[in-house]
């Protein structure tokens, strides 16, 4: 029996899953397979959760449920356990880089990837007795493996009398691809519908719309703030610094009187003494979860037999059919959109000093603290009026509470791939239709609500799409590919997939991981036979990060190399270590200065960097940051020298991770996590050298050959340029690279991406390294 507080209790009537119990309950019980869509802030996550363990299915097994991002999981198993007055060794949550699942646990969150991993050395997820896919409908890469695995699965457990649930969740949108996929469920499984309390808003257009929608986000909440009664605002921008930039701006609008908190607030972006504690708590915690770790990974290391199931076989009778079943979404109803633009006219142009009431601002993104990230539920101070401005992680995964002012940007930024090349560029992109709907729900939530919507019912008409495209076909799946295949999957083609990756991302991949030496070359151009695993695949396939670090790692095994390439695969696949300059990066928090642009300089500069190069300033940057760690400084070694605090921690789990997993699977190796790693030796940097190229051999490129031309002008504008293979345009240096002064004749890069740059792109390539 669970023990809810009355106060729990209270708020838990209020959820419309609540009154659905019964009927959701009774679904799960009679089907194998169920499908519950419901508006998000309906109870889906907190709820179901909930009724699974008091129907009793976490008496001999755990109930797993999967998110796609990392946030989600770690709060909603906290939310979780509070309803539930469990602790968090019984309801509990694992991530790529950290956990607290114990032995007790019974509800475990986990995001989508760690998931399919476990699928890895446990086919038929022994140890679940229902596994819920939750949101769904944001078709991350790796819920839809999921769902394609599971629908295979599923029966197989049934056959042994063992059964398995699968309950996938999802906001109301496009739950057709799930249901009308004969190939993925013969029988479409049932699905049901929490019907919410949503309360209408109505919806406003803007005349036209702004460039600058960040600072038209400024001006519409201070409109609304002076003029309209009572109610949250909700404002939906892109990334992290239009966040902060706007929480800053609003803040100094409306001060909060300056309390003890307020004060805490505004200094937000330095970390305080807490967390400064909170994070010597974390690297405590560590040393835990590599426990856990090591304990897990002894299982895993028994041999794992695959069950004989033929996954190749997914053919189905009338598979030609297949085209049919995507049919074309009905357009949504556009008509009562049309004339409703910039209907906002009660609302007059005001000065911030119009209002005297403080505004209770603040920041939500995916890399903000979970603490931080928590304040958006905790009770608004007396007088204030909530505001919250978000990147879209508020558009389903978290619900708001309090919210009857949307002010939506229409944007999202997101990180667009090249088919072939893998190339990658931050852009920002209008939404979907789909999206934008979902953004305004979320003004409905208490009562009637208004969202503000900053561009044109043209703009919304014609350049939003229906929906965005699943990320299997956006995304480049060599990863996945490989994961795939070492399931046993051998024609990754044929695999039951919600929607299909596009062919020619497959090819790609199948290439790449063939040169990477992944695969085993294919012996014909004919053969219709996909080439067989490599064994060197499999040892890549074990490490959590791309193949090509994998390989790395598998090849490091000599001349005390291993620290040095695991602190460097994990910094290389953390993302934005080095806060880079305005210019070069959507990303960026704050701009590089003369300063840190210096000392990157000399970290690269001892003897050695001619060798390395970029990766140089990674290394021997993690390597000074532990270092003034091991002293306590950690957070003020970063901000004196432009390095980002929870990037460097980031790196640290990875790299305990790392070493965990090659103590485990290398014998003979006694690797440990160095806080003073020594900067390599001449010798060492020379092999270094060799293993990324080992890596990155399809990241090869050649100075474009200024002797040949003639122009002046076109010798300046190419002098930092590099033809790449596989790119029709050159690629540029970025600005920040040690080898900018001596531009090599043939270098290796880590990365080539687009930056957007008056009509057209302009390439750049980064992490550079000097071959001889
Ligand atoms: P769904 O999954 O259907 O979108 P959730 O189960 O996430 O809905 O949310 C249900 C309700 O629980 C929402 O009103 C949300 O505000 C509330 N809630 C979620 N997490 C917390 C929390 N940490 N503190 C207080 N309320 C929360
Ligand atoms: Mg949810």
């Amino acid at each position: 029996p669970v023990h809810r507080t009355d106060e729990v209790q209270k708020a838990r009537l209020r959820l419309p899953i609540l009154a659905e119990e019964q009927q959701v309950m009774e679904l799960i019980n009679e089907h194998p397979i169920v499908i519950v869509a419901g508006e998000t802030g309906s109870g889906k996550t907190t709820q179901l959760p909930q009724f699974l363990y008091e129907a009793g299915y976490a008496q001999h097994k755990m109930i797993g449920v999967t998110e796609p991002r990392r946030v989600a999981a770690i709060a909603m198993s906290k939310r979780v356990a509070h309803e539930m007055n469990l602790p968090s060794s019984e309801v509990s949550y694992l991530i790529r880089f950290e956990g607290n699942v114990t032995p007790a646990t019974r509800i475990k969150f986990m995001t989508d990837g760690v998931l399919l991993k476990e699928i890895e050395s446990d086919f038929l997820l022994t140890k679940y007795s229902v596994i819920v896919l939750d949101e769904a409908h944001e078709r991350s890469i790796y819920t839809d493996i999921l769902v394609g695995l599971l629908s295979r699965i599923v029966p197989l457990r049934h056959k042994r009398s063992n059964p398995l649930k699968l309950i996938i969740m999802s906001a109301t949108l496009r739950v057709s691809d799930f249901t009308e996929n004969v190939r993925l469920f013969k029988v479409p499984p049932p699905v049901i519908k929490v019907e919410a309390r949503q309360f209408p808003v109505t919806t406003h257009f803007q005349k036209h719309t702004p460039d600058d929608y960040v600072a038209e986000a400024y001006r519409k909440t201070l409109k609304i703030h002076a003029q309209l009664p009572e109610g949250g605002i909700l404002i939906f921008v892109t990334g992290q610094q239009e966040v902060n930039q706007l929480v800053r701006k609003l803040r100094r609008a409306f001060p909060y009187k300056q309390t003890a908190t307020a004060v805490e607030r505004e200094q937000e972006t330095k970390p305080t003494e807490q967390e400064q504690e909170d994070e010597q708590e974390q690297e405590f915690d560590i040393k835990r979860i590599i426990r856990n770790i090591r304990k897990s990974k002894k299982k895993f290391l028994t041999q794992i037999s695959l069950p004989k199931i033929n996954l190749d076989d997914y053919k189905l009778p009338g598979d030609d059919t297949e085209a049919d079943m995507h049919e074309e979404q009905a357009d949504t109803d556009l008509e009562d959109a049309a004339d409703a633009d910039d209907d906002d006219e009660q609302l007059v142009e005001q000065g911030p000093a119009s209002t005297k009431q403080p505004l209770w601002v603040l920041p939500l993104y995916s890399l903000l603290s979970s603490e931080k990230q928590q304040r958006i539920f905790q009770p608004v101070p007396e007088g204030c009026r909530l505001c919250v401005v978000s990147t879209n992680v508020a558009e389903t995964s978290l619900t708001i509470p309090h919210i009857k002012y949307v002010v939506d940007s229409g944007r999202q930024k997101t990180r667009l791939y090249d088919k072939l090349t893998g190339v990658s560029a931050f852009v920002v992109t209008y939404t979907s239709k789909a999206c934008a709907d979902q953004r305004a729900g979320r003004a409905g939530r208490v009562s009637a609500g208004h969202c503000y919507r900053l561009y044109s019912s043209a703009v919304y008409n014609d350049l939003f799409a229906d929906f965005s495209p699943p990320d299997i076909q956006q995304k480049p799946v060599d990863d996945l590919m490989l994961q795939m295949r070492c399931m046993g999957i051998d024609r990754v083609v044929h695999f039951p997939f919600p929607t299909p990756p596009d062919q020619l991302q497959l090819q790609a991949a199948e290439q790449r991981l063939t040169v990477l030496g992944a695969l085993e070359p294919r012996r014909s151009n004919d053969d219709k036979q996909p080439p067989a695993v490599a064994k060197l695949g499999h040892v890549i396939s074990r490490f959590p990060v791309a193949p090509r670090f994998g390989k790395m790692l598998a090849l490091s095994n000599q001349q005390q190399l291993l620290p040095y390439t695991v602190c460097l695969v994990a910094a290389l696949s953390v993302q934005e270590l080095l806060i880079e300059t305005g210019v070069q990066r959507e990303e960026d928090v704050a701009p590089v200065s003369n300063k840190h642009h210096q000392k990157r300089q000399s970290w690269a500069a001892s003897g050695n960097y001619k060798l390395l190069g970029d990766p140089m300033v990674l290394l021997r940057a993690v390597g000074a940051a532990e270092y003034a760690g091991s002293q306590g400084k950690l957070a003020s070694f970063c901000e004196a020298n432009g390095l980002r605090h929870k990037a460097i921690s980031e790196v640290r789990k990875l790299r305990v991770q790392l070493t965990n997993e090659i103590n485990l699977n290398v014998s003979d190796v006694e690797l440990c996590v160095d806080p003073q790693l020594k900067p390599p030796s001449d010798a060492q940097a020379r092999f270094l050298r060799q293993i990324l190229l080992a890596g990155m051999g399809d990241r090869v490129a050649r100075k474009v050959p200024l002797a040949e031309i003639t122009d002046k002008d076109e010798r300046r504008r190419l002098k930092y340029a590099y033809n790449c293979a596989d790119m029709e345009q050159p690629a540029f240096l970025h600005a920040n690279s040690v080898l900018k002064q001596s531009t090599p004749e043939w270098i290796i890069y880590q990365e080539a991406y687009e930056l957007q740059h008056g009509d057209g792109g302009k390439m750049f390539i980064r992490g550079i390294t000097a071959i001889e």
